[in-house]
């Protein structure tokens, strides 16, 4: 395997332009499309088997702890009585309750959403804080459901797994399909049921009822700073890279945002109808100012047009997709030519497009790593929810920053003792200081 050099020139080697795979692939020109989950269990094999772990406990770490499936009625607008179905998983609790988000779309299903517990529960230990991993899902289309019919679903769903959640078991956060508006309801729900108000049972809700201060930002603040620790580590210049990014939600316009105030040159971005480019640097915050009118950042004036497609293959310092599984395959890996891929998105990168970029000597930072700013806000979030006390958002920041840069450090520097890519690194951390608390907790009964 070849692991990355900083001293070394990343390439977009005309080999691995995708016609041509390189040795390590030859055999697998079609990249199979696995199952997040399938990926999710390959990823902990592999770091269990590097781990030399028991093979009772790595049994017991790869499988979910709960797992519930909800049938629940909903009243549309039409009269209408529609069946909806929803999940929440809960992977592990060895190192304190489980969190995690709820994801509202067409294709969730219980596959996918142990999956994405799974690496929730990796990413709470590599950035150590004291959770577990969990994640819900409605099988919805929620941009087809009318604001009442999306509170209504959202309501009957919270009640559903009311006793699966709670502000000391379970706490559960936004996530695709969702935002704090819906946490709102649920935490609405919830406190009604019970008599009195539980700001705890949710992170990423509105400031105005107990929200924190620097959670809409944390995960673009996150990945910055990942990506200038990086950087910093390696001895490079940082002054007015080029940044690329790839979507401009939440995550990707804070992620442009917060590169623009360091100094970065953002070079392009995009959402879901394309992107725009202009070589000399893209204005963010009157971008950000565009889109709060047009919703899109397609006809800003200050940039040219392009392709989704053509963005992830621009020349750049650093490339972040932020926007969604699966963007970079074996079909484009090739042809990246970025130094850094910072994974804003979870799963943005195949498997196969990982060799790719590791035989270019593209440094990939890890989503469960790269991302994980969000989770440790929410973290902070919740303390505040608990305690009722009230953090300055310079506060939120500063800490938020201090704990990405220690993670990257444990992450790096585990890399270069073990030899490994920084993905393998992240989930070898994590899933061992899983297995630690494990087997410190001692086997009940
Ligand atoms: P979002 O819905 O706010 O934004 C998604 C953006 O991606 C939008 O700009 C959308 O137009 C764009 N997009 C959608 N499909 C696209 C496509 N096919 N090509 C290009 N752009 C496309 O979502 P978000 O909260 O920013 O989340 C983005 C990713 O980051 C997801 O993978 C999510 O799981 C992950 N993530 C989010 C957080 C968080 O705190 N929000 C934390 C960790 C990871």
């Amino acid at each position: 395997m070849t692991i990355f050099d900083p001293l070394r020139p990343s390439s977009a080697s005309p080999a691995t332009n995708g016609a041509e795979l390189p040795t390590l692939l030859q055999g697998r020109a079609t990249e199979k499309r696995e199952s997040a989950y399938a990926t999710a269990l390959a990823q902990f094999d592999r770091a269990a088997q590097i781990l030399n772990l028991d093979p009772g406990l790595a049994d017991t770490l790869r499988s979910c702890k709960r797992e519930l499936t909800v049938n629940f009625p909903v009243k549309m607008d039409n009269g209408e009585v529609r069946r909806f179905t929803g999940y929440r998983v809960h992977h592990n609790t060895a190192r304190g309750p489980t969190k995690g988000g709820i994801r509202y779309a067409p294709t969730v299903d219980l596959d996918e959403v142990r999956a994405l517990a799974m690496w929730m529960t990796w990413k709470c230990a590599i950035v150590n804080i004291p959770y577990g991993g969990a994640k819900g899902g409605v099988v919805c289309n929620p941009k087809e459901l009318s604001p009442r019919e999306l509170e209504g679903l959202t309501r009957r769903y919270a009640t559903e797994i009311s006793p699966f959640i709670s502000p000391e078991g379970d706490i559960p956060a936004p996530d695709m399909g969702t935002n704090p508006q819906i946490m709102a309801w649920i935490m609405d729900t919830y406190s009604m049921h019970r008599g009195y108000s539980v700001p705890a049972i949710v992170t990423g809700k509105p400031i105005n009822i107990g929200g924190s201060a620097g959670r809409f930002e944390a995960t673009g603040r996150g990945i910055m700073f990942t990506v200038r620790e990086a950087y910093r580590t390696f001895g490079w210049d940082f002054d007015g890279i080029s940044v690329v990014v790839q979507g401009f939600g939440n995550v990707g316009s804070i992620t442009a945002q917060t590169a623009h105030e360091m100094g970065c040159r953002v070079i392009a971005v995009s959402d879901v109808e394309g992107g725009i480019y202009n070589p000399r640097g893209i204005d963010i915050p009157r971008l950000r100012r565009y889109m709060r009118e047009h919703s899109t950042v397609q006809g800003f004036d200050g940039a040219d047009k392009i392709t989704n497609a053509e963005l992830l293959e621009l020349p750049c310092d650093v490339l972040v997709p932020a926007a969604m599984e699966n963007q970079i395959t074996h079909a484009n890996a090739g042809r990246i030519k970025a130094r850094i891929v910072a994974e804003g998105a979870n799963g943005p990168t195949t498997p196969e497009a990982d060799e790719i970029l590791m035989a270019n000597n593209v440094l990939v930072i890890p989503d469960i790593l790269c991302n994980a700013g969000g989770v440790v806000v929410s973290y902070f979030e919740w303390v505040q929810s608990l305690q009722q006390l009230f953090w300055e958002e310079d506060d939120v920041t500063h800490r938020l920053e201090r704990i990405m840069v220690r993670s990257f450090h444990d992450v790096y520097e585990q890399s270069i003792r073990m030899n490994l890519d920084l993905r393998t690194s992240a989930l070898v951390l994590g899933i061992g200081r899983v297995a630690e608390a494990t087997q410190t907790r001692g086997l009940y009964p």
